[in-house]
């Protein structure tokens, strides 16, 4: 059987969707894929970071999230009688167009995404589920089964699991899913809340536990996460039962009422050990769970997503080597790790019921939690940490610093950063972005020839002059992803030339 396309996307949550429109603008032949008959109408994750907003931006998906959201530029922290405010967003603020968190329904975002994908003529095939796959060669056989019973097999060049927590495809692909269940169980409630401080985040920390309200504007103004008390009985989340949790947690004074969407869950923290096998890879939950502490699941699901679409796509074309494909694994699995890690602890120091962590949630806190706000540098890693602005892929193979790299400045792997100001926006169009800074004379349209000639439509070239992120002479190739994969001081370009060499060889468009 030949290959009748080059990927399947399994699953059409927020990670598929996102690999789809990537895949899209790249011009793949693709097909997408999901089980269900129904997008999700629940809110589920809420919280979109600024490297999400910033990293969708390319598709011309941002400004109509952000039309949609809520943006929150701090968090109350309520600790025992005192209140902290803690800004989340104003150190670096120049450094990205998106200073803020932004809150959204899950079911918002895939909303906007779906819609970003129907205006291109890219169906999802709901009621669609992936029951089998097999590798053979250099593709890979996969049985779907519609609604109505009707099978059909299809050969993909690759299989991309999108389809979340229990994939089917990492199963099929044999790869192994380690981790652990927490034993807490937790509730969530989509509701209103009388009294609460709009545009802010707030959490209630005591002993017991921890309590968040987050802003969420629709189907409910507001999230309540809460950890259920060991003392309380398990079954339905009642109103009743929110209200208690709320006062216990000290919430007080707080109106609780009209609740759109309730329920409670359990947690893990697993990851995939490895995120590929053979054609088949695996992203997003398919590939990582974890708490929810900081936001960040539903977000490194679109960039694992982000980061994958365009080695697909251009290796399929034969623009690039299948090599470039190992890099995905190794640029975000250690992402996938790091969240895990750093979600555990700020799980078990928010909920453990250890008597010394118990003592400084109610004891400490209070005291601590005002001089860390103070400290800058802390806080500044916790912001990088959150926001996923920090995020680099600078041990990558497809990372390559040049002979002299510039004094200052964004380096190779990092991510592009918005400065100077629209810098992020001058990439946004899809493929390879040249930067090229210093006076325009030292790159006349002669000496770029040789780089460009066989690479039609892959690269675009800027001469930024004096408005570029390094303060001297330098080049930077912006991957389709923005993020740098070659940096440079000076106009030599023979080290630019073996980059490209070497990741964009020339073949046939
Ligand atoms: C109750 C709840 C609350 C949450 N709260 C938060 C939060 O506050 N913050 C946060 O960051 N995250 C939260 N999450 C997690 C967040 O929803 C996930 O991280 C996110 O949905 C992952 O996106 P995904 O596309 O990788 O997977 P999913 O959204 O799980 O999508 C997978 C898709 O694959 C489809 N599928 C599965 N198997 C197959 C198959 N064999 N064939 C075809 N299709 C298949 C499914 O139908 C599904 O549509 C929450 C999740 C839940 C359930």
């Amino acid at each position: 059987m030949t290959a009748s396309l080059d990927v399947l996307v399994v699953g059409a949550g927020p990670t598929g969707l996102a690999l789809a429109a990537q895949l899209r603008a790249h011009q793949s032949r693709f097909r997408i894929v999901d089980r269900s008959h129904d997008r999700v109408r629940e809110s589920r994750a809420l919280a979109v970071q600024p490297r999400t907003l910033e990293a969708l931006a390319g598709f011309g998906v941002t400004d109509r999230l952000v039309a949609r959201g809520n943006p929150a530029m701090g968090l109350r922290l309520h600790l025992n009688r005192r209140t902290v405010s803690v800004p989340l967003f104003d150190i670096e603020p120049a450094d990205t167009p998106y200073p803020f968190l932004l809150f959204l329904s899950q079911a918002e975002t895939e909303s906007v995404l779906g819609e970003h994908l129907a205006a291109r003529g890219v169906p999802i095939e709901r009621g669609t589920e992936l029951v089998r796959l097999e590798q053979q060669g250099r593709q890979v056989s996969c049985r779907l089964r519609r609604r109505d019973g009707v099978e059909e097999t299809v050969a993909a060049r690759y299989v991309v699991g999108c389809d979340g927590a229990h994939s089917t495809v990492r199963a099929q692909a044999g790869i192994d899913f380690e981790g652990y269940a927490y034993p807490q169980t937790f509730l969530l409630a989509d509701l209103d809340v009388a009294g609460l401080e709009p545009g802010a985040a707030h959490s209630y920390m005591t002993g017991a536990g921890m309590l968040f309200f987050f802003p969420l504007g629709s189907p409910a103004p507001w999230r309540m996460l809460a950890m259920r008390p060991s003392d309380a009985p398990l079954g339905e989340v009642t109103l009743p039962l929110l209200r208690e949790i709320a006062v216990r947690y000290g919430a007080r004074g707080l109106e609780l009422r009209d609740p759109v969407w309730t329920t409670d869950f359990r947690l893990h923290n697993r990851g995939a050990v490895r995120y590929r096998s053979g054609s088949c890879f695996l992203a997003g939950d398919a590939a990582h769970i974890h708490s929810p502490a900081g936001g960040q699941g539903m977000n490194i699901g679109i960039q694992d997503a982000l980061n994958l679409g365009w080695k697909i796509a251009l290796v399929c074309r034969g623009a690039a080597p299948e090599e470039l494909l190992e890099t995905y694994g190794i640029e975000r699995a250690p992402v996938g790790r790091g969240v895990r890690r750093f979600t555990d602890r700020a799980f078990v120091i928010g909920t453990s019921p250890h008597p010394a962590l118990r003592l400084a949630r109610a004891r400490l806190a209070p005291h601590v939690a005002p001089l860390a706000v103070r400290a800058t540098p802390l806080r500044r890693r916790v912001f990088r940490a959150v926001s996923e602005l920090g995020i680099h892929y600078r041990r990558s193979p497809a990372s390559t610093p040049g002979t002299r790299p510039p004094r200052r400045g964004p380096r190779a792997g990092d991510r592009l950063p918005d400065l100077p100001h629209g810098l992020q926006a001058r990439i946004a169009a899809p493929g390879w972005h040249l930067l090229l800074a210093g006076p325009p004379h030292l790159w006349p349209d002669q000496r770029l020839a040789p780089l460009l000639t066989g690479r039609a439509g892959l690269i675009t070239v800027h001469r930024l002059g004096d408005r570029s992120p390094w303060p001297d002479v330098a080049q930077g190739l912006v991957r389709p992803d923005g993020h740098l994969g070659y940096v440079a001081r000076g106009a030599q370009l023979e080290g630019l030339r073996a980059y490209l060499a070497r990741w964009l060889p020339m073949g046939p468009a």
